[in-house]
């Protein structure tokens, strides 16, 4: 049993599939207009834990992302510059090549994470006839209103708008900032956006009430219901989604089709960076190539995302993902010295290995509890109950939800000229002659091998 929680009842629910066996999850994509942040890669990665622990259950995931390369505007609401045409001027390039040099860019980051490509990448401007269909089904319905800036969504003809909307939540909590001229009511909005008289946007469409571009909500709507069908299982996002983005998916496609959009939606909470939101506006920004450059493995920020559950705020710190590093190359130590002594995985047998493969089981169900995962995995790799081979069997199956590559990690064979040179470090080492150790340690390095001293005796790697 798989208990997930679920945003829309605000609890723990059993999960339950639309189709026996088969999982349809949307994540909304990178809005492609400059790199994804480390903020972004959290919610990402959170999105591929779901996805490895489905997988991990037996279901088959058919998984949707898009891409959002048209009409994300710089505010949630209905104002400000779209993000895409604002980064194209910033770069002096085409919206066209500023969508396909960053969605590159995301695609690599995501793989350097480990995170499992979706089955279907689904762009927002391949889809705008399907969008236009969408709004006239609206029209025809009596949910919408033309004003001169676009067309509207008539929030006060759905009788439940607002059902994600966190319980406390006062209805004006959402109320907008700059309002846009003409709207019946604040929480209104944008379908279809008119591009204004006198500018000249690089993407632009033709539609039945102008020239324009889709609001950014209806986008989603027809990018995950087109592909997933309608209910679909799992829609999921960062929890800066909840309250515009994915309340105005749910009310227009509720509205349009009469019937729930998905039927579980999960969203996972802030990565802080020193107390305050990640954002690229505030420049308070580190991305996935700032980790390789102070020598962190990039799987090390996973490492670091599993130590905080997915709904709780995670801070982001030099030293706390110095430590997840720290942390992930003793793992990948323990399973070189593991390979390296010709230990390879059994099957489980003994009932301590089982109990430990049901308790994991027990934190990933459990509304993807990784910090308790993690907890059980070094237990595991601690415990001298456990032969090798089976801590090595666990290690690799539970890395099946992790994604830390155990599978790839390579013994390194010394060469018979570097161990014997260990050898006369250690006798050196014995003896406190310490320039002979050093020398002998020079000598070693020259050869492109480094040591290190550690509690269980020298440990070489190299360089
Ligand atoms: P965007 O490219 O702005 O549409 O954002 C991509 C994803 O990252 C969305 O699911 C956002 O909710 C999520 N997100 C944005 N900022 C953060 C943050 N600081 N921490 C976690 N997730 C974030
Ligand atoms: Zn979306």
């Amino acid at each position: 049993m798989i208990n997930l929680y679920n945003s829309l009842t605000r609890k723990k629910e059993e999960f339950k599939p639309v189709k026996a066996g088969e999982v349809s999850i949307y994540t909304c994509g990178p809005t492609v207009y400059w790199y994804a942040h480390v903020g972004n890669l959290r919610t990402y990665i959170f999105e591929d834990v779901l996805k490895r622990v489905l997988i991990y259950a037996g279901y088959k995931v058919n998984h949707v992302m898009n891409i959002t390369d048209v009409g994300h505007l710089t505010s949630d609401e209905d104002t400000g510059e779209d993000k895409m045409e604002k980064g194209a001027k910033r770069e002096n390039k085409t919206v066209w090549d500023i969508a396909q040099m960053y969605t590159d860019a995301f695609q690599k980051d995501l793989a350097t994470l480990n995170i499992i490509e979706p089955d279907v990448w689904v762009k927002a401007t391949d889809t705008i006839p399907g969008q236009i269909e969408l709004i006239k089904k609206l029209e025809a319905k009596g949910f919408t209103y033309v004003i001169a800036d676009g067309v509207y969504f008539d929030t006060a003809k759905l009788k439940e708008y607002g059902r994600l909307w966190p319980n406390k939540m006062d209805i004006k909590a959402g109320a907008r900032v700059e309002m846009v001229e003409g709207k019946k009511n604040d929480r209104d909005f944008a379908l279809w956006k008119f591009t204004p008289s006198g500018v000249k946007r690089q993407m632009e469409w033709d539609s039945p009430w102008g020239k324009g571009f889709p609001g950014w909500h209806t986008e989603c709507v027809v990018m995950s219901c087109d592909n997933l069908g309608i209910p679909f299982d799992i829609h999921c996002g960062g929890i800066d989604h909840v309250l515009i983005h994915h309340t105005n998916e749910l009310a227009q496609a509720e509205a349009a089709y009469g019937k729930q959009m998905c039927n579980f939606w999960m969203h996972g909470d802030y990565l802080n960076l020193k107390g305050e939101k990640i954002a690229k506006s505030s420049g308070n920004i580190v991305l996935v190539g700032d980790l390789a450059k102070r020598n962190i493995d990039p799987l090390a920020y996973r490492y670091l995302c599993f130590t905080t559950h997915y709904r709780i705020p995670l801070s982001f710190s030099w030293e706390s993902i110095e430590a997840a590093d720290n942390a992930l190359k003793t793992l990948y130590e323990k399973v070189r010295a593991m390979k390296a002594a010709g230990i390879t995985a059994v099957s489980l047998k003994s009932r301590e290995a089982e109990a430990y493969r049901e308790k994991f089981e027990a934190g990933i169900y459990d509304d993807l509890n990784m910090p308790k995962a993690l907890a059980v995995l070094w237990e595991a790799v601690k415990d001298s109950k456990l032969s090798e081979s089976e801590k090595l069997a666990l290690m690799i199956d539970f890395d099946r939800v992790f994604g830390f590559k155990f599978d790839a990690v390579e013994t390194i064979d010394i060469p018979a000229e570097i161990s014997e040179l260990v050898r006369l470090r250690e006798a050196a080492r014995q003896a406190k002659d310490w320039s002979k150790s050093d020398e002998y340690r020079q000598q070693i390095e020259k050869l492109g091998y480094s040591v290190e001293d550690t509690a269980a005796g020298p440990k070489i790697k190299k360089i």
